[in-house]
């Protein structure tokens, strides 16, 4: 009789072929606790944040959320003003509006750990505040205020994925997301 080989049971080796003992494959760890979520405050960096907010929440994971100012361009006439004053209330503005953010963001106030304020270029600081405070994953939207769609990753996104030390989540925010949060 003709034997038709079914899926159920895949054809075995011929005879004297040596068959490798199937090895279950070793579990990767992934073991996120302290996520860093840079915000700029556009749409989509919000909606990075109630991302971060949930994958928090399914890893145990705390926050550490930061705002970068960047110096503008001082003229050398103008070098020796004293914009010390300017730079404390921005802080302040910043620190206040990251406040109102996590407030505003359901679950957010119960797993964020710190909030920071830095100066200086916006991928440098978020990469030095990671290695800074060890994140171990950071959560970044493709897009933030400038938001050029024809461009794959903004500016900043693209230079924090090439220089971060440590793994980088980049979310592409869908125009339905931004849409039931705006
Ligand atoms: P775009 O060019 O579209 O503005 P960016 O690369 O500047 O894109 O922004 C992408 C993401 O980078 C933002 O959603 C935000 O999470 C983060 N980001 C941008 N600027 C800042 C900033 N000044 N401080 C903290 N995070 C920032």
């Amino acid at each position: 009789m003709k034997r038709t080989p079914t899926s159920k049971h895949p054809p075995s080796a011929p005879p004297g072929t040596k068959v490798a003992p199937a090895v279950a494959p070793t579990p990767v760890p992934v073991n996120f606790k302290n996520l860093l979520v840079p915000l700029d405050f556009s749409p989509s960096s919000r909606q990075s944040l109630r991302q971060a907010v949930a994958l928090a929440g399914q890893f145990q994971a705390k926050l550490t959320l930061l705002t970068v100012i960047e110096p503008m361009g001082t003229p050398d006439f103008a070098a020796s003003f004293p914009l010390m004053m300017d730079e404390a209330k921005l802080c302040a503005d910043a620190n206040a509006e990251l406040k109102k953010l996590v407030k505003a963001t359901p679950g957010c106030a119960d797993v964020v750990e710190r909030i920071l304020v830095r100066f200086g270029r916006t991928f440098h600081e978020i990469a030095e505040t990671a290695q800074a405070h060890h994140s171990d994953l950071i959560v970044i939207a493709t897009h933030g205020r400038t938001g050029f769609k024809h461009v794959l990753l903004g500016s900043n996104t693209e230079r924090v994925v090439r220089h971060a030390p440590c793994p980088v989540l980049v979310l592409r925010i869908s125009p339905d997301q931004l849409a039931s949060n705006s």
